[in-house]
């Protein structure tokens, strides 16, 4: 359990050096979250440069707390009671660099969002992530996860990725040196994402366009509007979660202000001011069903912090 005065050292840091992150703790992180639901965190931070991420995942190792990364928080399901130790977001200018290296390279920050990303590789008539148009993330979230849709997933673009350490210090690992699978991105648990180096292929920008227009009008036939973070469990091999879970009747399922989507059965929507609770408990009934009905262990796909 983290002791709340623990973190006193490090606000007074983040007052004295206000350039390098700003302390708002007080903030529940609810609005932060595709659900819009969720309680704080013992210590949440904005950082806006490398000296400032450096502080505290110091500070944090050397008192063995807790330290997540909140990205744009449309994978995240925050416990209504909060959670124990720091949350960061990586907020500032060097986390939102999107430079061209080369014809056909990019250094991208981990807060660059995937649509400026896909904006700006398409302008420049370069393919290799235009399947993930629509997808609401940061490149650090989207690579932690290996964020993917239409059989293709952002790993295939990344070259190498750099990250920081529980030391402080800054790591560039080529990705060749990294396993990466369905929604398994390259970073390990303990890593930061700061930026990666990605490299795409030359192509005509009507045709990285057109498909673009094909992928965002099949997403909108088929992804929900309104307060949800995306699909909620891994495909099991043998079927796809969303099609398992619409054979077993889920669509509509509720519990309080939550509700399995009628559009899509793999995505829980907060459609009525839903406590994380609710969501979990919905969660844990569709984990049953699929486990007593069928014999499918379902595996999250969503990420919950308590
Ligand atoms: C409408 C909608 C559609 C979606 N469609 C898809 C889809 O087609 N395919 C798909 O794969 N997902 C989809 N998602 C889910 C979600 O967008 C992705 O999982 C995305 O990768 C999450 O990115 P994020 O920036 O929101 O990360 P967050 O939700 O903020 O964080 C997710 C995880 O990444 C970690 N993380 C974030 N930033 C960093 C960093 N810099 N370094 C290390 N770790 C970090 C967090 O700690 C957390 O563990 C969808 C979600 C919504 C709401």
């Amino acid at each position: 359990m983290t002791v709340l005065s623990q973190f006193v050292p490090l606000e007074m840091y983040f007052q004295k050096n206000p350039s390098e992150g700003l302390v708002q703790s007080g903030r529940t992180l609810a609005r932060y979250t595709g659900f819009h639901c969720g309680g704080k965190a013992d210590f949440f931070c904005d950082i806006y440069d490398i000296e400032g991420l450096k502080n505290v995942v110091m500070f944090c190792n050397i008192h063995s707390i807790t330290l997540n990364v909140l990205g744009f928080g449309t994978n995240v399901l925050i416990a209504d009671e909060g959670i124990c130790g720091a949350v960061v977001r990586l907020t500032g200018l060097p986390f939102l660099l999107c430079e061209r290296l080369d014809e056909a390279r990019f250094r991208v920050g981990s807060r660059v969002s995937l649509q400026k990303l896909i904006g700006v590789t398409c302008k420049a008539g370069l393919s290799g992530c235009e399947w993930l148009v629509g997808i609401p993330a940061s490149l650090g979230g989207a690579v932690r996860l290996n964020a993917g849709a239409y059989g293709h997933d952002i790993c295939e673009s990344v070259e190498s990725i750099t990250v920081m350490k529980p030391d402080g210090c800054l790591h560039t690992i080529d990705l060749s040196q990294r396993l990466t699978g369905y929604r398994q991105g390259p970073c390990e648990p303990d890593e930061i994402l700061v930026y990666a180096d990605m490299a795409f292929s030359a192509d005509d920008v009507s045709a990285i366009s057109e498909r673009m227009t094909a992928i965002s009008a099949e997403r909108k036939r088929k992804i929900p509007p309104g307060r949800h973070a995306g699909c909620v469990f891994k495909n099991p091999p043998s079927i796809p979660a969303g099609k398992l879970l619409d054979e077993l009747g889920c669509k509509g399922i509720a519990q309080q202000g939550a509700c399995v989507s009628i559009e899509h059965a793999n995505i829980i929507v907060n459609k009525s001011n839903a406590g994380s609770s609710d969501i979990l408990t919905l969660i844990e009934r569709l984990i049953n069903k699929a486990r007593s009905e069928r014999n499918i262990e379902l595996e999250l796909e969503l990420t919950i912090w308590r």
